[in-house]
């Protein structure tokens, strides 16, 4: 599944669509597209893993889902989702993913504090959503879109494995000191995946996610799908620590 970093890779790509205008729509989106031509591209912006196409007063959000993708000024054989061809002989086009309508002011809809990838990512709001919740584990709390938008399987066990803490810690039961450091971290590796990705060199630079030793203590790996979330986790048990309401 596309993580945060992944989108603004998509939104730097397409960085030459704002100002033109969409000449032809094509797709199998059940959306009205016929609403989308004649109209100019006003931005491209994300927040998570939503890839947000701004026209006048309304907006198109793209979710690649889990594996959904995309080409620019070229096409794959199987149908697109979404094709947007616009002036200059260009186009973008979208495959098996979601696409809706969002109405009005993107900022009417999207708390930009929440994205882990945004200028206005605020981690002190993180930290106060965080606490309300301490029930909940690390490993769901990672991939909660409204604490950490952005932040998908990838980020969560490679944030977790760094910062040594067990998946199935308590949130409630993390030190201050360590709860601030899960934070700072989501963030932190999220523009590290950023620049590996770029650099076509993110695999490389697991430590966790899908890997079968622990560098740091050379025994196996723990792989569990655990949490609310279900997600497959990759984790230590010798140097993450499983922090507990009991402990
Ligand atoms: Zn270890």
């Amino acid at each position: 599944m596309p993580e945060g970093p992944s989108l603004v890779i998509l939104k730097e790509l397409a960085q030459d669509f704002v100002g033109r205008k969409i000449l032809h729509v094509e797709g199998n989106s059940k959306i009205d597209t016929t609403r989308i031509q004649g109209h100019h591209i006003k931005s491209l912006r994300t927040w998570g893993k939503h890839f947000l196409i701004e026209l006048s007063d309304f907006s198109i959000r793209i979710h690649l889902l889990m594996f959904g993708n995309y080409r620019i000024n070229e096409r794959r054989e199987s149908p697109a989702r979404l094709s947007l061809q616009c002036s200059d002989n260009s186009e973008l086009n979208f495959y098996a993913c979601s696409v809706k309508f969002i109405e009005g002011d993107l900022d009417d809809t999207y708390d930009w504090a929440s994205d882990v990838m945004s200028d206005e990512w605020n981690p002190a709001a993180a930290r106060k959503k965080l606490r309300a919740l301490p029930q909940k584990l690390a490993c769901d709390a990672l991939l909660d879109q409204d604490i950490f938008a952005g932040v998908g399987n990838i980020i969560k066990n490679e944030v977790l494995f760094r910062i040594r803490v067990h998946p199935l810690s308590s949130i409630g039961a993390l030190p201050e000191a360590k709860l601030r450091t899960l934070v700072d971290e989501a963030r932190h590796y999220s523009f590290e995946f950023l620049q590996w990705k770029k650099a076509f060199v993110l695999k490389k630079h697991w430590l966790a996610h899908n890997k079968r030793i622990c560098p740091r203590c050379n025994i196996p790996f723990k792989r569990a799908h655990l949490g609310a979330t279900h997600r497959r986790s990759f984790y230590c048990e010798k140097c993450q620590k499983k922090y507990s309401p009991d402990s």
